[in-house]
């Protein structure tokens, strides 16, 4: 894209996002939404929405209605830019009459089976179909009988001349029209024949003038059909295919014909279930369109197929929930321990921190510490193995933001199960150390039975137990999971029993949670798991619920060996903090990358930042002209004042011609950006009576040039502009300059 802008080629970038409305958008779409929109926005240009409806068979408004809401979902805007390939049915009937004037295209009355058969193989040449050397009038005359009606399904199609021995099979005369009596979710009944995909997609990318018609690698044989068609059609633009990999992901179905049959087949709930891949069942899940993007930054774009780790998507998940989440206590299998020193009644007010020490956000609640608290049963071990850290007869542990507590008796039922525990505490541990600070190893979380709340929470584990459910002979529905999705009644502190829907909340040792949108009610929050805290697959016993934890039942699978996609950047792990930090921001992945990689520059990036918060602001003058300048003359100035001018900027103080002058001067002088801008009389000149005296002043002076103005020389608009910018020494506002100076030309 910058070689084409750099050569002239194009002016600008225009890209387009094309699905099909036969089904839900899914992690695979987002990788394709996020190149196709994030290029345009970084070459400033702009991405059209475009829904590719050539088979009416099989597409729904439903479908439509929910693609356009997950790519808005996502962060993307199409603005105006809403087309369908329907939109050019007409166009593209047009153009085949004038492929067929030309000589260029015929109907071709063979069968399906005939046409399959004389194309050919990849060794052996294919043979010209008894119709290809029709009249014009015969083949303008059926051709218009197709789309009038006259014919059934199958009994003409329309063909361009391609070559029937080309060593690529596609363009043996490629089909460009076929007829299809059914009923179209946009056009209705008004055809009944449909052009190709491979026809119509070409024609609609140069209709709309897209430049860069990004696809998937699976389409690298359909380029020589795009071309063919883009130079025998009478289009308006020339625009170029160009091919990624697709996104294959462990453990993850993406093809919309599969996915439709898991909700077919009722193995999953809906396409918004969140064991679902689709951005529906994603964000139901509670996973955020800001991950969705980091993970596709991180993924990259390469042209070679490659299978993503699932744990990759699922790291994104984390990095980026981590900072939005509050902390909070839930135990998902209660076990009732009862603190026989603890006296009866007593109760006592426990202040614990929503975050973490390394995230810098403020907040606290109140838990409250009684006779009877649940923790979980995976906690406790009657026989423990060494090394276990946790609560076992005799043993010690932590309770979070409370005391430390010895397990004293254990209770059971005529079956022997364990049905509670009996404890004591130190009372000399609150907050967590003993007086005489002896170790204890282990701490967990609990709730008091006094104010816990039973909440229903669904945990969600991946949807297949083979690594790539699809590759094989066998249908990938065999893989399917049968314990991805478990319910339990779990106990929470009162913050988490009264939370709302929509909000997200870490439970402290278990994951990332989202109060479901749609079966929460207000006091009776539903818990999605919206992914564990560590990736549990390798020990997936451990967080099976007590009910299910039968050996038989639970999937043991070792952790494959982690698949890197190649495309993944070779960085250090701070490089990849940094980046991952950079993108969280709402940099663009290239530039995120630029500052990781640098770490002198992303350090000034971090310290401008303390001068203004906007963080695409300060980055644009970071890697725009601090990078340069700081290789000339280095920068003496604080980089907190980078992030001053990138304010003065913002709020219209100075233009950005001023901003690159006063960059200047403080990476050679350093000093105080305000003051700088103060001293040098270099703010902007925002008293319009100025300019207009300027302007006024400048057009007297040029009379001629007036006069050709007038007389409709436009382009002379930006020469009296110069002039009246020069005239006020740069300061005014270039958009103020224009409107003042062409009022006063309308007059
Ligand atoms: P599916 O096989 O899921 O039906 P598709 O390619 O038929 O996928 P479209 O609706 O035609 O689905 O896809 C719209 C755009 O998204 C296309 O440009 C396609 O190449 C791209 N796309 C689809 N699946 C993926 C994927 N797994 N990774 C990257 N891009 C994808
Ligand atoms: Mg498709």
């Amino acid at each position: 894209m910058q070689a084409d802008l750099d050569s002239g080629r194009h002016t600008g970038v225009i890209t387009r996002f094309p699905p099909e409305p036969n089904g839900y958008l899914h992690i695979g779409h987002a990788k394709s939404i996020c190149i196709n929109f994030g290029l345009a926005a970084q070459f400033g240009g702009r991405c059209h929405m475009r829904f590719d409806d050539t088979n009416p068979a099989k597409e729904d408004d439903e479908y439509v209605q929910s693609i356009l809401n997950d790519v808005r979902w996502l962060g993307f805007s199409w603005g105006e830019h809403l087309y369908n390939a329907s939109d050019y049915f007409e166009a593209c009937y047009d153009l085949a009459v004038k492929l067929i004037r030309a000589g260029k295209a015929y109907v071709d009355s063979q069968t399906d089976a005939e046409i399959r058969e004389t194309r050919g193989t990849v060794t052996e040449a294919g043979v010209n179909s008894p119709f290809r050397d029709r009249s014009a009038e015969e083949n303008l005359d059926l051709f218009a009988r197709m789309r009038a009606g006259e014919f059934a399904d199958g009994a003409h199609v329309l063909r361009g001349k391609g070559d029937m021995s080309a060593a690529n099979m596609k363009l043996r005369d490629p089909l460009l029209f076929r007829i299809r009596h059914a009923h179209h979710h946009r056009t209705g009944d008004a055809w009944c024949i449909y052009p190709m995909y491979d026809y119509a997609h070409p024609i609609s990318d140069a209709l709309e003038h897209i430049t860069h018609s990004i696809c998937t690698l699976e389409f690298e044989n359909n380029r020589d059909i795009y071309d063919w068609v883009i130079d025998n059609c009478d289009l308006p633009s020339k625009p170029k295919q160009y091919e990624f990999a697709r996104l294959n992901m462990s453990y993850v179905v993406v093809s919309k014909r599969k996915l439709l049959r898991l909700v077919k087949e009722g193995h999953v709930r809906g396409w918004d279930d969140p064991r679902m891949p689709t951005l529906a069942g994603q964000r139901r899940r509670g996973v955020t369109p800001e991950a969705i993007r980091l993970f596709c930054e991180r993924i990259g774009v390469a042209k070679a197929n490659s299978l993503v780790d699932l744990a990759l998507y699922e790291g994104a998940i984390r990095d980026d929930l981590n900072g939005r989440a509050p902390r909070g206590m839930a135990v998902l299998r209660p076990l009732r321990v009862v603190i026989e020193n603890w006296p009866e009644g007593q109760r006592e007010a426990l202040e614990a921190p929503l975050w973490p020490p390394e995230i810098a956000h403020e907040g606290s609640r109140t838990l409250s510490f009684s006779r009877e608290i649940w923790i979980d049963r995976d906690d406790f071990m009657e026989d423990p193995p060494r090394k276990f850290f946790r609560l076992s007869p005799g043993a010690e542990v932590r309770l979070r933001y409370g005391y430390i507590i010895r397990c004293v008796g254990v209770e059971k039922d005529d079956a022997g199960t364990i049905i509670g525990l009996r404890c004591t505490y130190d009372p000399t541990s609150r907050g967590g150390n003993a007086l005489d600070g002896r170790k204890v190893q282990g701490t967990i979380q609990w709730v008091s039975v006094d104010d816990a709340h039973e909440v229903e929470v669904r945990i969600y584990d991946r949807l297949f137990n083979h690594e790539r459910p699809d590759a094989g002979e066998e249908d990938f529905l065999t893989h399917v999971n049968p314990n991805a999705l478990t319910v339990v009644r779990a106990m929470v502190e009162p913050m988490l029993g009264n939370a709302n829907a929509g909000e997200r909340y870490q439970f402290e040792r278990e994951g990332y949670f989202f109060v479901d949108l749609l079966d929460s009610k207000p006091g009776a929050p539903v818990y999605n798991r919206t992914v564990a805290l560590k990736d549990s697959w390798a020990k997936q016993t451990a967080v099976a619920p007590a009910a299910s934890a039968a050996p038989t039942a639970t999937v043991r699978q070792e952790r494959p060996e982690p698949v890197r996609a190649p495309e993944n950047r070779a960085r250090t792990p701070a490089a990849t903090a940094a980046f991952d930090r950079y993108v969280l921001l709402g940099l663009s992945g290239p530039d995120a990358a630029v500052l990781a990689d640098d770490e002198a520059l992303g350090a000034l990036f971090d310290e401008a930042r303390h001068g203004f918060e906007d963080a695409k602001a300060v980055a644009n003058l970071v890697m725009n002209d601090v990078a340069a300048l700081r290789k000339v003359h280095g920068f003496r100035a604080a980089g907190r004042e980078i992030g001053r001018v990138a304010q003065l900027l913002d709020v219209g103080h100075i233009t950005s011609r001023t901003a690159k002058d006063l960059l200047m001067v403080l990476a050679t002088e350093g000093g105080d950006a305000a003051a700088i801008v103060k001293a040098r009389g270099w703010a902007v000149v925002n008293d319009r009576g100025a300019v207009e005296a300027a302007a006024r002043t400048v057009l007297a002076d040029h009379p001629t040039e007036v006069a050709a103005f007038c007389a409709g020389k436009a382009s002379l608009l930006g020469f009296f502009v110069g002039k009246v910018m020069k005239a006020t020494g740069g300061k005014a506002q270039p958009q103020v300059v224009q409107e003042i100076v062409r009022s006063m030309l309308d007059a």
